[in-house]
Order: structure tokens, then sequence, then C-alpha cells
């Protein structure tokens, strides 16, 4: 059976100061809630925060043995060099984070990331020893002229480009965040996101052959909250969730944890 996997995507919100504060009453609500340490002990869940990367080193030092997982929301993907303002993988690595959000809808909408730049960024967190959670998902108007699969099967072709296959499953996870349900409240239903993530589990399956795609890790995310976990988590193709509103406030984002159980 495959792990659970809960994960917040603080965006541009809580600097150190806020990490401090959310991490240091995070821990002690994980660490009492012995249903969910016991799943992460036996394997069965894990939790990863994503904080501003000003943030990443307060929050590694302050949850120090606590089981959360702590990754970037962004690299870039060249080892070193002039590239002002940007952060590489390495780095990232240097201070303890294990995990990095590649091809957020905010990344490719806001900052123009292509199909291109999210591969080059994917082949170098994978080199680096990075897990990478790849974003992919489809505009309202993608939805509405019925091309959701089109552009689903682009993004994530091309982001896997080059990528050994033997580590797909143990180093990318995939998130499926229609971008007409991100920050916006409105949630693709259960139904409609299980068609998306059992359609990616197929694309890899052909692709890649069926043993890498029953392993795989496929989330939803979208205007997650502890009320509609359950509801994403009793599908067949869905193993977590990718949040981000919902993941700002300790007790939205623990009963979000806790509905996965
Ligand atoms: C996200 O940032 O990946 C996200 C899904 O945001 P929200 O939960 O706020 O829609």
């Amino acid at each position: 059976m495959r792990k659970k996997f809960i994960a917040g995507n603080w965006k541009m919100f809580k600097g150190p100061e806020g990490t401090s504060e959310f991490i240091s009453r995070f821990v002690d609500e994980l660490l009492i809630s012995k249903n969910v340490t016991k799943a992460i002990d036996e394997k069965k869940l894990e939790i990863a925060i994503f904080p501003p990367s000003i943030s990443i080193t307060r929050a590694i030092e302050l949850k120090t043995n606590a089981p959360i997982l702590i990754g970037a929301q962004n690299m870039y993907w060249q080892e070193n060099g002039a590239f002002t303002g940007e952060i590489s993988a390495s780095m990232l690595k240097e201070v303890g984070c294990t995990h990095i959000i590649i091809g957020h809808s905010e990344r490719r909408n806001i900052f123009l990331e292509t199909n291109d730049i999210i591969n080059k960024k994917l082949t170098a967190a994978v080199n680096a020893g990075l897990v990478s959670v790849l974003c992919v998902g489809e505009l309202l108007d993608d939805r509405k002229s019925a091309n959701t699969f089109s552009v689903i099967k682009k993004q994530l072709l091309d982001a896997l480009k080059g990528i050994n296959p033997q580590i797909i499953s143990d180093k990318i996870i995939i998130a499926y965040e229609p971008v007409w349900a991100i920050g916006t409240g409105i949630t693709a239903n259960n139904i409609d996101a299980q068609e998306v993530c059992s359609y990616i589990r197929n694309l890899i399956s052909e692709a890649f052959g069926e043993k890498i795609a029953n392993k795989l890790i496929v989330l939803y995310g979208g205007s997650v909250k502890p009320n509609n976990t359950a509801s994403f988590l009793i599908e067949n193709d869905i193993d977590g969730v990718l949040v981000g509103g919902a993941s700002l406030e300790i007790d939205s984002f623990m009963n979000i944890i806790k509905a996965a159980l």
C-alpha cells in the first residue's frame, strides 16, 4: 500500500518569526497525536512543509527530530554562478532540505516557467537527491475546451524528459492541481480529481511501466480544507494533498493530517 503524503505550501507567507511560532507549536501538537506519530513511524504517512526560502533554516533548526520534512518552493537548475537572486538544489541540501516543489502553477503563470524550464529544474533536483513534488494542472479555459488531459500529458511528459525511470517513484511525487481551484475556494470534486489522478498514473504506466506507476505518489491540490480532505483520500489514485491556504493555520493543517488517517 502507498503511504499518504500531506504537504503544506506556505507560498510567500511566514518569515522566520512566523515560522518559529508555527513550528514550535506544531511540533507539540504533532507529538501528542499518537495516531499521527504511529502512522509516521509505520511509514504510512509523511508530512512536509514548504516555507519561503528565507525561513527554511529556521524551520529545520526548530523542528529538531520531529518527523516533519522540510522543502523549498523553488530553486534554479544551475549548481552555482552569476545568477542573482537564485538558490541551487545543492544549497538546499546543504541546509537540510529534502523536498522541493517544481512547476507550481504560480511559477508557471506569474514567473512564466515553461515545461522546458521545469524539466531543467526537475533534472537538477533529482541529480541533487531532492524529492520533487512536480505540479501539473489545467487552466479553466483548458477544462472548458475539453483540453485537460492533453495539457496534463504535455506538462508531465515534458517535465520528465530524460529522467531515469528507475528513480521516478522514489524521487518524484506528482501533484494534480487544477489552476482554477488554487486559492479560489472552488475545489475539483473528488470524482473529477480521481479521474485526472488516474489518468496521470496510467500515463506513467504507459511511459515507464506498471511497477513504477503503482508505486508513484499522486496528490490532489486546490482549496483543500479539513472538511473535504477525506473525500479526496478515499479515491484509489489520490495518495495525499498539497495544501496552500489551509496549511498556514496549525489547527486546520492538523485536522487535514488527521483526516488522512
Ligand atoms: C497550492 O498553493 O498549491 C494550493 C493548492 O493552494 P490552496 O490550497 O490555497 O488552493
